[in-house]
């Protein structure tokens, strides 16, 4: 490969790959740089004990916490990013979202744009990632320019059963959109594939979807264990002219006309900081958002479940207001089966007998409420590690939609349930970090994804979120960099 590309893309995540899938076309001589690797077909993907308890995919490297104690986030480097171990909920942002919102505890602000001029890139990206949905069953649902591409993944039984009684209670189940052949997924394992990662068959993530578009074209060129360390400023003072990176312990450098920087949030905006680039508003590692997340777990003596992958319905009913003309509360979707083994993983001390019993009558689910940009919640450097200083916001809208979902669960006939807020050090949902807005003095990142600062500079990931809505951000991630890949391809084309 030439070390002048027209363009580098740092990450194979949902960012850098679904850029990548949108540029491919043009013809552009294109460099993804990947610091992991390709999830190898021998990997213990199917065995819930290498994955959730020694990680067996998870990165080791650690950050510290606000008070500077060390942990290991939940983050995946490798080919495909977090999306290979995703939930592949591919879920539209709400209208209202792209709006200004008010909150129990603050205002989410609105976006430089609206919903419509998303919608087109969202369809763009429901396509590339072969949603599986129903437009029709919930009323959140904002307008599409065209039907899901397929039909949804159907409920499995007893799935089926707890949507009914739900529905008995008052409560509208949706089908969740989802991007996963369910036939192909399970003919390589009988397990859900919620928190698993994906050996290339039925998970529609951003290797196999995304990348795959991408590589199909001979102009493009992934190039894996190539961590970027450094991005460098040019002649000119302005435009990036350097990316550095390091692969089998040797230092590499490309001069490219475009730098498009999708390394997660964390890590694009930790990439900046260290790079001492694109931070004229102080803003770069700011407005870090992660989700308030619960996992509850709803029993009912008489309810046998039997499912394998379970998670095919969601609850928007407080999604826009808690249902009484009070303020939104967030999203309810069912989690992937919470198995004897994974109950047993995630609370030690509970006998297996019991795991057994808890798991075959119970539902298990996702609770998710929105967070809002704080400029004090962010990721810095300390001594060249990252620090991640989060606190949670709008705690008051995530206790009432725990409260109305018990209360649903209840009249559904689930008598008992448990519930566990999910670890701040978990950030599977982060977003924010290197926000887009209209007012260079408060963004990192124009409305098009390019820096303020350096006009070759674009960052198209979870980074550039400016607000985190209440639900999964994978798609919107991919709407927003097949948009900025247009922008960027009108930019080669001059
Ligand atoms: C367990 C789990 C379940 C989830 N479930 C869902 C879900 O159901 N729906 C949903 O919408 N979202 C879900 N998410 C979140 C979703 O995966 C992320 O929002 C999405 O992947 C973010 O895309 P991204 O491009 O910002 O980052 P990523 O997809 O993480 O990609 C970043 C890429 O950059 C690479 N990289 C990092 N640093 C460097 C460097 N210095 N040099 C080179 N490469 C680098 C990484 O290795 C990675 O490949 C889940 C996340 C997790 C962890």
């Amino acid at each position: 490969m030439s070390n002048a590309p027209d363009i580098v893309i740092i990450g194979s995540g949902m960012g850098g790959a679904t850029l990548a899938a949108g540029l491919a076309p043009s013809g552009a001589r294109i460099a993804i740089l990947e610091r992991g690797h390709r999830i190898p077909d021998s990997a213990p993907a199917r065995d819930p004990w290498r994955i959730y308890t020694n990680s067996a995919f998870r990165s080791r490297e650690t950050w510290l916490d606000e008070e500077e104690r060390p942990f290991e986030p939940g983050n995946y480097y490798n080919v495909g990013g977090n999306s290979k171990l995703y939930g592949a909920v591919l879920i539209r942002y709400r209208e209202a979202d792209f709006d200004e919102m008010e909150h129990y505890d603050g205002v989410s602000p609105a976006w430089p744009f609206r919903y419509d001029e998303m919608a087109p890139w969202y369809d763009a990206a429901e396509r590339l990632y072969e949603v599986r949905g129903d437009a029709q069953s919930d009323a959140t649902e904002p307008p599409h320019g065209a039907p899901y591409p397929f039909p949804p993944v159907p409920d499995e039984p007893a799935v089926k059963g707890a949507r009914e009684r739900l529905e008995n209670a008052g409560v509208r189940p949706f089908c969740l959109p989802l991007g996963v052949d369910i036939d192909r997924w399970l003919a390589a394992g009988n397990t859900g594939w919620d928190g698993y990662p994906d050996q290339r068959c039925g998970k529609m993530d951003a290797e196999t979807c995304g990348l795959a578009a991408a590589l199909a074209h001979d102009n493009v060129e992934l190039i894996t264990g190539a961590r970027v360390t450094g991005l460098r400023i040019g002649s000119d003072n302005r435009r990036i002219g350097e990316v550095v990176y390091e692969k089998d312990g040797e230092e590499h450098t490309l001069r490219p006309g475009v730098v498009a920087l999708c390394a997660g949030a964390v890590q694009s905006a930790a990439l900046l900081l260290r790079s001492g680039i694109a931070n004229s508003s102080d803003h770069v590692g700011r407005c870090f958002m992660n989700h308030n997340a619960t996992a509850a777990i709803a029993i009912d003596p008489g309810f046998r479940n039997d499912a394998v992958y379970q998670k095919t319905f969601g609850i928007n009913d407080w999604y826009l207001s808690d249902g009484n003309g009070g303020k939104p509360l967030g999203n309810v979707q069912l989690l992937g089966r919470v198995t004897p083994d994974i109950l047993k993983i995630q609370v030690p001390q509970l006998p297996m007998i019991a795991a057994r019993w808890i798991s075959g009558h119970a539902l298990d689910l996702y609770l998710i409420s929105e967070d809002l940009p704080d400029p004090e919640n962010r990721v810095v450097l300390k001594n060249g590690s990252v620090q991640l200083i989060w606190r949670r916001s709008n705690m008051a809208a995530h206790e009432k939609l725990l409260a109305k979902t018990k209360k649903a669960l209840k009249a559904a006939g689930f008598p008992f349930v448990l519930s566990r807020l999910f670890d701040g050090r978990v950030p599977s949902h982060q977003c924010g970090t290197v926000r887009l807005g209209d007012d260079p003095a408060t963004s990192v990142l124009d409305p098009e994804c390019r820096s303020w600062d350096h006009p070759n500079l674009f960052v198209t990931d979870a980074g550039a979120l400016p607000t985190s809505a209440a639900v999964n951000p994978a798609l919107t991630v991919a709407a927003l960099s097949l948009r900025a890949a247009e922008t960027i391809k009108q930019e080669l084309a001059q």
